[in-house]
C-alpha cells in the first residue's frame, strides 16, 4: 500500500498550478479560481486549459495539458462531471501527481455519481492523488494558494490547520478565528474523498512541521478505523480538536444481539474521545474559542484555575463555571492568602480563590502584586482575570474619576503579559461585550485593540465565563491525556493464534448461522477467557451422564440453531441437583421447545456446571458503521436493554481503555464492594476485555457478540452464556 501522505505536499505548495476549465468567461469557476490565486498572491506559474478561447486574465489558454511545456505540480478540475475520467488520465500522463476535482454531481447526486467516482478511483489509483470532487480544495497561506471563494483570507502563515469536508462551514471557522488571532498553516475541503479523506489528511498534518494544532469539522469519517488509529498512536503529539456535528443522525440498526441494539452512533464517538487525546467541541463558539485557547497555549495547561473578578457576583458566577467545565478553583497556599491579605488590608472583599478585588479598576500596582502572587502559587496552573477594565475610557464611564489616568492605558495592559512571561503560567482574560449604549462602537473598537494585544502576547481573551471554562477545560484535558505513556500506541499482533484456527473451522461448519453456545464457548476459551464448559448431549441418557461426569449442581440448556434468546422459552433450567431433576429438566425443556419454538431443530441440551452466584456483567461487541468493531462492557442480566448501564470503546482496547470503560458505568460502586457485599475482582475482569479485545480483533467475520452473563466474583470471573453472530 502506498505511503497515505504520498504526494500531499503537491496541494500545499505547488510550484505551478494547471486549471483545468478556466474559460474566456471570467465567471466560470476556473476563472474565477486563477483571480483568486492572483489576489492572493500567488507565487508559481499558472496555466490555464480548455477546450476554446485565447486569453484569460492574461495567461494563454492551452487545449490540452500535453501542450503546457513545463513541469505541472497541481491540477484544479473544474469541468462537468462526465468529462473528468479523461482529464485524470491526461493528468497521469503528463505525470502530474496531484488533483483537485472542484466539480459536483458525483454520489451525492445518486447511482450515476457513484459509478462516474468508482471509475475515477480506477483509473487513479496509485497513480495520482485525488482532492474531491465536490470540494474547494487547499488554502496554505505558506505555499501561497487559496480558494476559489478564499482572495481575502489572511496571507500571514500560522500554525492551525484545518480539516472539513464542507468548504462553507470552513469559510466560518477559518472567519472566525482569523478575528481571534489564529493563523492556518493549511486547510483542505476534500468532499466527497474518493481518494483523500480525514485519516490522509489527519496524518499527513501530524507529520507536518507547519503544524501545531489541528482542527476539524466533521459529520462522519470515511476511514473510521484508520482515522482512529491514527488519533491514537499520535495521541498527545498535538492538540487535534473536532467539532463532531450529527450526532443524533444516523439511527439504529436492526440487530440479534442485545449489544447491537444498545448501541448508537454517539457510542462510537464517545469512545473515540475516551480513547484518544482529541478533544470534542460541539458548536462554533467553543471551536473557535479553544483553537484561540491553544494557539497561545499550545501545550495545554493543568485545571487548577486562580480566579481574579472586579466584582462579587463575577466571583459566583465564574466559580459556577469553573465547576461546570470540570476545572477547579483550589484554595491557595496559607503564605498567598497570608500576603493577600496585607495587600487588600481591611477589605469587605474575598481574598480566597475566587478573588473578588472588590471594583473593576485597580491600581497598575496593585494588579501587579496580585497578578504576581497568583503566579508564584504552587497550587495555581492557570490565572484567569474577570472584569477588570483595561480600558481606561470604560473605566471612566463607569467610576469617573478613580479611574486610572489616560496615560496608564499602555502600561496597564502590559501587567498581564509581563507576569506571565515571568512565570511562565498562563493566564487568560475574560472582556465581556456589556455596551450597548451610544457609546459602544468606540468602545468595542477599542475592545478589540486590547483583546488583540493579549492574543497576540499569547494571553487567549474569552467572552463570558462559560466560554472562557469551556475553552480552557479543553486545553486542561489534553495536557492531561498529554502524559507520558497515557495513551499507548497500539501495535498488531505477527502471527494469528490458535484461536483463529478453531474460529475459521467453525465458521467453515456452521456457514453463516448464529454459533451456539458450545462453539461460542469453545473459541472465548482458545482466547483465555474462563467458561462454564458445556457438554452436549442428545438424549435423556446422555445428559444423565454428562452430569455425573461433572458433577452436582449442573445447568441444562436447549442447543437450537433457531433458539438464540434460550431462557424467553423455558429452555435453561439451574441449580439441578441430582439425576431426577436432570430427568425432569430434560422432559420440561422438551415440551417448552414443542409448545414455543415448535418447528425448530433441536441438537440437544447442553450440561454444564451451576456457577456460583455473584455480580452478573454483560460483555458485548457489534459493529460500528464508521469505527467497525466496538466493545461493550456493562452490568448483565436480563435487565441490560432497560438499564442501558454500559460503556463502550472502539477496538483494540488499551490496558487503560479495560480500566476506564469499568469505571465509567454506573454499577462501579457495585463491582468495588458495597455495605458488605462482596466485590467483582476487577483487574481479573480488565485482563477478560483485553482477551476479548483480541479475539474480535483477530476474526474481522464476526458480526456481533453477547456475553451474558459474565458472573464476577471477588476472585475471578467466569462466563456462563455466549453468542457469537458471524457476518
Ligand atoms: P439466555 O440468555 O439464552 O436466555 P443463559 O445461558 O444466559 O440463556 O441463561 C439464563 C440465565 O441462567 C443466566 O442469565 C444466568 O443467570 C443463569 N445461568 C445460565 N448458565 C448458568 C451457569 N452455568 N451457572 C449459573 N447460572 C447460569
Ligand atoms: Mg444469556
Amino acid at each position: 500500500m502506498p505511503d497515505s501522505s504520498m504526494y500531499l505536499d503537491h496541494f500545499f505548495h505547488p510550484e505551478s498550478i494547471a486549471v483545468v476549465g478556466a474559460s474566456e468567461n471570467s465567471l466560470s469557476y476556473g476563472a474565477r479560481y486563477i483571480q483568486a490565486l492572483i489576489d492572493f498572491g500567488y507565487k508559481g506559474k499558472l496555466y490555464a486549459i480548455n477546450h476554446n478561447g485565447d486569453n484569460i486574465l492574461g495567461y494563454k489558454i492551452f487545449r490540452k495539458l500535453s501542450d503546457v511545456p513545463d513541469k505541472i505540480d497541481l491540477a484544479f478540475v473544474s469541468i462537468p462531471a462526465g468529462f473528468i475520467a479523461d482529464i485524470i488520465r491526461e493528468c497521469i500522463e503528463k505525470d502530474i501527481k496531484a488533483a483537485v476535482v472542484f466539480t459536483a454531481g458525483f454520489s451525492e447526486t445518486g447511482e450515476h455519481g457513484c459509478a462516474l467516482e468508482k471509475e475515477i478511483m480506477g483509473i487513479a489509483a496509485g497513480k495520482i492523488r485525488l482532492m474531491g470532487p465536490n470540494c474547494f480544495g487547499p488554502y496554505c497561506p505558506g505555499g501561497g494558494i487559496t480558494f476559489v471563494t478564499g482572495s481575502s483570507f489572511s496571507c500571514e502563515p500560522g500554525s492551525t490547520a484545518l480539516i472539513a469536508q464542507s468548504g462553507q462551514l470552513a469559510e466560518c471557522i477559518i472567519g472566525r478565528a482569523l478575528g481571534e488571532g489564529v493563523r492556518y498553516s493549511k486547510f483542505a475541503s476534500y468532499g466527497n474523498a474518493i481518494d483523500i479523506n480525514e485519516a490522509d489528511l489527519l496524518d499527513f498534518l501530524m507529520q507536518d512541521d507547519e503544524t501545531r494544532i489541528i482542527t476539524s469539522y466533521m459529520e462522519g469519517v470515511k476511514d473510521g478505523s484508520r482515522f482512529f488509529e491514527i488519533a491514537r498512536n499520535n495521541s498527545g503529539k498535538k492538540p487535534v480538536i473536532i467539532w463532531k456535528a450529527g450526532l443524533t443522525g444516523i439511527g439504529a440498526v436492526a440487530s440479534s444481539s442485545h449489544t447491537g441494539s444498545i448501541a448508537g452512533t454517539n457510542d462510537a464517538w464517545n469512545a473515540f474521545f475516551s480513547q484518544t487525546s482529541a478533544i470534542k467541541v460541539t458548536d462554533l463558539d467553543e471551536m473557535t474559542d479553544t483553537t484561540a485557547a491553544f494557539n497561545c497555549i499550545p501545550e495545554g495547561c493543568g485545571s487548577r484555575a486562580a480566579y481574579v473578578s472586579g466584582g462579587g457576583a463575577g466571583a459566583v458566577i465564574g466559580a459556577d463555571a469553573c465547576e461546570i467545565s470540570g476545572m477547579q478553583m483550589p484554595a491557595f497556599s496559607p503564605e498567598t492568602e497570608e500576603r493577600l491579605r496585607e495587600l487588600f488590608p481591611g477589605t469587605g472583599t474575598s481574598l480566597r480563590n475566587p478573588v473578588d478585588i472588590g471594583n473593576p479598576h485597580p491600581s497598575i500596582e496593585l494588579l501587579e502584586a496580585l497578578l504576581e502572587l497568583m503566579s508564584a502559587d504552587e497550587n495555581v496552573d492557570i490565572i484567569v482575570v474577570r472584569r477588570v477594565l483595561f480600558s481606561v475610557k470604560l473605566s471612566r464611564i463607569f467610576s469617573g474619576s478613580t479611574a486610572p489616568p489616560e496615560e496608564q492605558q499602555q502600561t496597564l495592559l502590559e501587567v498581564p503579559v509581563r507576569i506571565k512571561n515571568k512565570y511562565k503560567k498562563p493566564v487568560a482574560i475574560i472582556l465581556s461585550e456589556d455596551l450597548t449604549d451610544v457609546k459602544s462602537l468606540e468602545l468595542e473598537k477599542e475592545r478589540r485593540e486590547i483583546r488583540d494585544y493579549f492574543f497576540s502576547n499569547g494571553i487567549p481573551v474569552f467572552l463570558s465565563e462559560q466560554r472562557a471554562f469551556r475553552a480552557l477545560s479543553n486545553l486542561a484535558r489534553f495536557r492531561q491525556r498529554a502524559g507520558a505513556g497515557n495513551i499507548p500506541a497500539i501495535t498488531g499482533k505477527d502471527k494469528p493464534s490458535e484461536g483463529r484456527e478453531v474460529f475459521i473451522e467453525i465458521l467453515k461448519n456452521t456457514g453463516s448461522k448464529i454459533f451456539n453456545e458450545i462453539q461460542s464457548k469453545t473459541i472465548l476459551k482458545k482466547y483465555g477467557i474462563n467458561v462454564t464448559e458445556p457438554m452436549l448431549a442428545k438424549s435423556e441418557n446422555e445428559a444423565l451422564s454428562a452430569a455425573e461426569k461433572l458433577g452436582y449442581p449442573v445447568v441444562m440448556k436447549i442447543v437450537s440453531p433457531q433458539i438464540t434468546h434460550k431462557s424467553d422459552i423455558g429452555g435453561v433450567k439451574t441449580d439441578l441437583q441430582g439425576s431426577e431433576q436432570v430427568k425432569n429438566a430434560y422432559n420440561g425443556i422438551m415440551k417448552a421447545v414443542k409448545e414455543k419454538a415448535a418447528g425448530a431443530f433441536i441438537e440437544g441440551v447442553s450440561i454444564q456446571k451451576m456457577a456460583e452466584p455473584g455480580i452478573e456483567l454483560v460483555i458485548g461487541m457489534t459493529r460500528d458503521p464508521q469505527f467497525g468493531p466496538m466493545l461493550m462492557f456493562g452490568l448483565g442480566g436480563t435487565l441490560v436493554e432497560v438499564l442501558k448501564d454500559v460503556s463502550f470503546r472502539i477496538v483494540p482496547l488499551s490496558g487503560e481503555d479495560a480500566k476506564s470503560m469499568i469505571k465509567q458505568v454506573k454499577s462501579y460502586r457495585l463491582l468495588e464492594g458495597y455495605r458488605g457485599r462482596p466485590g467483582a475482582d476487577i483487574e481479573n475482569l480488565e485482563k477478560m476485555l483485553l482477551k476479548f479485545s483480541e479475539l474480535i480483533k483477530e476474526n474481522p467475520e464476526i458480526k456481533e457478540i453477547d456475553i451474558n452473563p459474565v458472573i464476577a466474583y471477588k476472585d475471578g470471573a467466569v462466563a456462563v452464556d455466549a453468542r457469537i453472530i458471524p457476518d
